[in-house]
């Protein structure tokens, strides 16, 4: 063989990470892939779990493919250690030698103000990684009364995904619009302005749920407390009867822990045209948990992934990497249970910024649609695949 190619996390980033290893080096490198998690959770489309149109199993998949089709070894745990000078991680008390690391292990919450909210998941579940939380948060939405308040407080930037919270208020409102009208659905931004699909999002608002919706801009957290479910912002108090807060984030704590982190020790710093880390030889980073000026989506995590296992394999059998990468991200949200709206971006590699730089605005729906909405479902069809089978 041409060596071993070890991927710590099989999320979007990792797992498509491993397959173009596999694929591009015609199955001559070697590739393990580990996660604790048995299956594949999406968190794109999770919101639609809230409105209504979508269950969680439809959203979980296994890895089998990967392992039948292209011969990857999944191996189930957590990585708790990078040894990087000896080039070996431990996993499950096991240590593992490889050639090459690809690191995506996504994001982590920021509890430092609140740290009681760490230890208050069950009552105010945060439901920013699909799986038991998005449930949770569900249940609470079928079990709140009529005439109740859901609030979602939204964490300042940079955060996963930018547009989704406001994509999770326009499911929740279109819930409560059908079978409990007389709700209120509030939204706290600690950001000044929606910062994604602005125009698109207020309209939806407003023209799909006329008086439902109050936005709170500038609505920083100063205090939770968790049995009444009560929070106060720089200007407001407010009791809700279903809290979903959105805590900061950074680097997943493996990428921390392994001093990957060194912009403001939350995010990983990665060269644009392999992926490997600015801090340690041999260790690629990618997906929500670097800071490179890009949206953290699913689809980017998906696109670094393919742009880092082409580097990898190339670095690893002695070739030169692509110098002049370039990739899209389309990002559909639902404002109700059939309608969709995007924003597509192309992002090509500047030589002199050695950064994937944004083609002007990107392109933006005039208004949502059915249309859309049958083509946001083809573009979840179309990533699963791309990355599982
Ligand atoms: P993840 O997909 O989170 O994968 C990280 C993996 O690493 C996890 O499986 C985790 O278990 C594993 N891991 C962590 N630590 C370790 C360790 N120590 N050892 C082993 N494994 C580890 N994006 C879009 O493009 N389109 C959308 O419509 C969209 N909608 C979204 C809606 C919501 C509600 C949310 C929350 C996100 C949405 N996103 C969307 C964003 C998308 O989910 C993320 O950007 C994407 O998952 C990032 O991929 P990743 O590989 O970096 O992280």
């Amino acid at each position: 063989g041409a060596g071993r190619v070890v991927v710590v996390g099989a999320g979007y980033g990792g797992a498509t990470a491993a397959k173009q290893v596999r694929l591009l080096s015609g199955g001559r490198i070697e590739v393990v892939l580990i996660d604790p998690n048995a299956d594949f959770i999406s968190c794109p489309v999770s919101n639609r779990v809230l409105g209504g149109q979508k269950t969680l199993a439809q959203l979980t998949f296994g890895y089998e493919r990967l392992q039948r089709h292209h011969g990857i070894e999944f191996m189930r745990g957590s990585v708790t250690a990078i040894d990087a000078a000896r080039s070996r991680v431990v996993a499950g008390g096991e240590k593992l030698r490889y050639d090459r690391l690809i690191v995506a292990p996504g994001i982590d919450f920021i509890y430092d103000a609140f740290p009681m909210l760490a230890s208050a998941q069950e009552q105010i579940p945060h439901a920013w990684k699909a799986g038991p939380q998005t449930r949770n948060l569900h249940r609470q939405l079928l079990a709140m009364r009529d005439g109740g308040v859901f609030t979602i407080a939204v964490p300042p930037q940079p955060y996963r995904c930018p547009p989704a919270p406001y994509e999770r208020a326009c499911q929740v409102a279109f819930y409560l619009k059908t079978h409990k009208p007389r709700s209120k659905l509030m939204v706290l931004d600690a950001n000044p302005v929606i910062t994604s699909k602005r125009v698109l999002f207020e309209r939806a608002f407003r023209e799909l749920y006329p008086g439902m919706i109050e936005y709170l801009p500038d609505s920083e957290l100063r205090d939770i407390d968790v049995a009444t479910k009560t929070v106060k912002t720089t200007f407001d108090t407010l009791r809700s009867d279903v809290l979903n807060i959105i805590p900061p984030q950074r680097a997943g704590r493996i990428a921390r822990d392994a001093g990957l982190a060194n912009v403001d020790g939350r995010w990983c710093e990665a060269d644009a045209l392999t992926y490997e880390s600015m801090v340690l030889p041999r260790v690629h980073v990618l997906g929500d948990a670097i800071e490179a000026g890009l949206p953290k989506s699913a689809h980017m995590a998906n696109a670094q992934a393919k742009v880092c296992a082409r580097a990898v394999v190339a670095l690893m059998l002695g070739e030169a990497p692509d110098a002049a990468p370039a990739f899209a991200n389309t990002c559909y949200s639902f404002v109700d249970g059939v309608q969709a709206m995007h924003i597509s971006t192309l992002y090509r590699y500047d030589p002199a910024g050695r950064s994937m730089q944004a083609e002007g605005k990107g392109v933006l729906s005039d208004h949502a649609s059915a249309q859309e909405g049958v083509d946001a479902e083809a573009w979840a069809r179309r990533i699963w695949a791309d990355t599982l089978d």
